[in-house]
């Protein structure tokens, strides 16, 4: 589904991501960890161009959309992209933040995109919030948001940057629930994530992202309970 060749990006003399090859395929969880600065997020935002490689190649179903010419839109349309921090439209309700894109691109009617609204509030129990506004809601709840809009694109994929990472505590599992949930209808995943549990139990394969290279890479119980490079070693004695 995704190919990545060689990919390399620099910000002018820094080389955040040195020489990353990986191949997705169709329903698989990758979840990726690493410390801070090791290029995690700047490879997912490579994965759906919102930064251009410096060098390599990434595939996408068949087309190069590293290729001069792409249409850069036509292509994150297709890959959801869930942040840190939520990103909703503090000036629109729930309901028109998840609407919004859809009807927009004109890939919806009007009326199509509000029961898609309706369909996925219910999938996240949040349908008495439809007509809030986002400073009406927790964290919690903001994020569970920022994850049905972006599936009201019905993406083929969807990227997470580590969307637990700003929330109260107890707010982190509602999170997690609903990507579980995302997880085992068959979603395809790329997740950056500190919550190693998520990794354990989610992800078909988990990563790890040092200095801008894939350091080591294996299924969740052979990558924790048998990890092989020093520094990834050295990694999961301080997060586990
Ligand atoms: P964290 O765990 O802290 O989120 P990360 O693994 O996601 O870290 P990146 O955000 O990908 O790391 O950053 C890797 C390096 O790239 C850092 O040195 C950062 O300063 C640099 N960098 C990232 N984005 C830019 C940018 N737009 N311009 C210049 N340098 C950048
Ligand atoms: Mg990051």
């Amino acid at each position: 589904m995704i190919y990545v060749k060689d990919l390399a990006k620099s910000f002018g003399d820094n080389h955040v991501i040195k020489n990353i090859n990986m191949h997705i395929t169709p329903g698989e969880k990758v979840v990726i960890v690493g410390p801070s600065g090791s290029g995690k997020s700047t490879f997912l935002r490579c994965l759906n161009l919102l930064e251009q490689p410096t060098d390599g190649t990434i595939t996408f179903d068949g087309q190069e959309i590293t290729a001069p010419g792409v249409d850069v839109n036509k292509i994150r349309r297709r890959m959801g992209m869930v942040f840190q921090h939520f990103n909703l439209f503090a000036n629109l309700t729930v309901k028109e933040n998840i609407m919004l894109a859809p009807v927009q691109l004109k890939l919806k009617t009007k009326a199509e995109a509000e029961a898609e609204a309706v369909r996925l509030l219910k999938l996240v129990n949040l349908e008495e919030k439809a007509d809030s506004y986002p400073s009406q809601l927790s964290g919690g709840q903001k994020q569970r948001i920022a994850i049905v809009r972006s599936l009201a694109m019905d993406p083929e994929v969807m990227l997470f940057d580590e969307p637990t990472s700003a929330l109260d505590p107890e707010m982190v599992g509602e999170v997690l629930e609903l990507m579980k949930k995302l997880a085992d209808d068959g979603m395809t995943m790329v997740v950056v994530t500190h919550e190693m549990g998520f990794a354990r139990e989610v992800a078909t394969r988990v990563v790890f992202m040092d200095g801008g290279y894939i350091k080591e890479e294996n299924n969740p119980k052979d990558f924790f309970e048998h990890p092989q490079d020093p520094r990834l070693q050295d990694f999961l004695s301080k997060v586990l």
